[in-house]
């Protein structure tokens, strides 16, 4: 066992703060990490305050993980010493249900083991990448390019899957007139993705300031949500909406906004429900569907992708001791457009 710098939530109402704790020792088919930046995702703050219930304290946050592998176990097949690899959101699962067999591991029947704020198959709790090393079998390791910068990497293993997949699996691309909804750290993934594909993309935000990146990001149109007019011109307009909006908010709103046959997906996860009207949906044969990040095999896919067309995340690095702040920032939609920890500080 190593023991290793991290920084935890000892409960849902205390700042983050400094913390120690000791890794497993590296089984046979494990990889030792250590780990370079790792992400700051909104679904970090809602585990932390405990917003989805059932958080496990002290909490090690952190699904968004880049490193390189200064441990190998002796029958791991597809790593090298000293590569540089990825850890997204989960580290398990149970690889015999329908779900994993079909590589979508994220939606396993007995529950993926969450890469922190999870219980592993021997009960105990699982911590992740606000740390400065980390344990992972082989198979859910993913190989990241030399060629991309490190820190714009780390975020597509949560913020960069969660919305590449619900694109990939709905088809989007050339003809598809398309939204994104919240322009954060899912978001404007979400505008790259989309514009890549060939779809024609709009931003609808709540924040006008974000105008000029959102073009900037690659998108097509740009149209703040709080103005009424925005809303009447633009109903009945897209064939396809992925909201990543992190607060309660109305979804009928943006229902209105879709074409016959249209689809929102729903990847943001606030705590609130959300009251659907029916003739939001009835009126035009509209579709509302979700999607949880994506499968191993998929997130390789996606970081692969990116390898090859550029692709990576607009990020501003912090030190470790910025989080309680960086966390505060993302509360008032202040991320442009993901906060990365810098690991190297935990050890400053
Ligand atoms: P983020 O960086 O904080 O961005 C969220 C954005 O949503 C904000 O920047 C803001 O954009 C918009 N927003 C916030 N409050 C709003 C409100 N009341 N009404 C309308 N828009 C609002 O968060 P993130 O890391 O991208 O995560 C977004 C959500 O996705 C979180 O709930 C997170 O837990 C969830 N998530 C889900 C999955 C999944 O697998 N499904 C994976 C990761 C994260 P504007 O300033 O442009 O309005
Ligand atoms: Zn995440
Ligand atoms: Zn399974």
């Amino acid at each position: 066992m190593t023991t290793v710098n991290a920084y935890a939530a000892q409960d849902a109402v205390t700042p983050l703060a400094p913390f120690n704790f000791d890794r497993r020792d590296v089984g046979p088919h494990d990889v030792q990490i250590e780990i370079m930046y790792c992400g700051v995702c909104h679904s970090d703050i809602h585990q932390v305050r405990n917003e989805w219930g059932g958080s496990i304290y002290p909490m090690v946050p952190g699904h968004e993980i880049v490193g390189r592998i200064t441990v190998l176990g002796e029958a791991v097949k597809n790593f090298a010493l000293g590569e540089l690899v990825g850890v997204g959101c989960f580290v398990d699962s149970c690889r015999v249900c329908p779900s994993c067999l079909a590589h979508e591991e994220q939606y396993c029947d007995k529950g993926m083991v969450g890469t922190y704020n999870g219980r592993d198959k021997e009960g105990n709790p699982t911590y992740g990448g606000y740390s400065t090393q980390i344990v992972v079998d082989e198979k859910y390791t993913l190989h990241v390019s030399e060629d991309l910068p490190i820190e714009g990497v780390a975020p597509l293993l949560c913020a960069g899957i969660t919305t590449y997949s619900p694109l990939r699996h709905w088809n989007i691309g050339k003809g598809h007139k398309v939204a994104i909804v919240g322009l954060g750290g899912l978001g404007h993934m979400g505008v790259k993705f989309a514009a890549s594909f060939g779809a024609e993309v709009t931003v609808l935000s709540t924040s006008k300031s974000k105008e000029q990146d959102a073009l900037n990001l690659g998108a097509h149109h740009f149209a703040v949500t709080s103005n009424p007019d925005t809303i009447k011109n633009l109903q009945g307009h897209f064939d396809f909406i992925l909201s990543t909006i992190s607060a309660q908010h109305d979804y009928n709103l943006y229902l209105g906004m879709l074409s016959l046959n249209g689809t929102m997906v729903v990847v943001g996860a606030p705590p609130q429900p959300s009251i659907v009207q029916a003739f939001s949906l009835i009126g035009k044969r509209r579709s509302l569907a979700g999607s949880l990040i994506g499968g191993i095999k998929e997130t390789q896919e996606m970081l692969d992708y990116c390898a090859e067309h550029g692709i990576v995340s607009d990020v501003e690095v912090i030190n470790m001791g910025e989080i309680n702040k960086a966390y505060e920032r993302m509360l008032k939609n202040d991320v442009r457009y993901r906060f990365v920890i810098d690991i190297a500080s935990l050890n400053r």
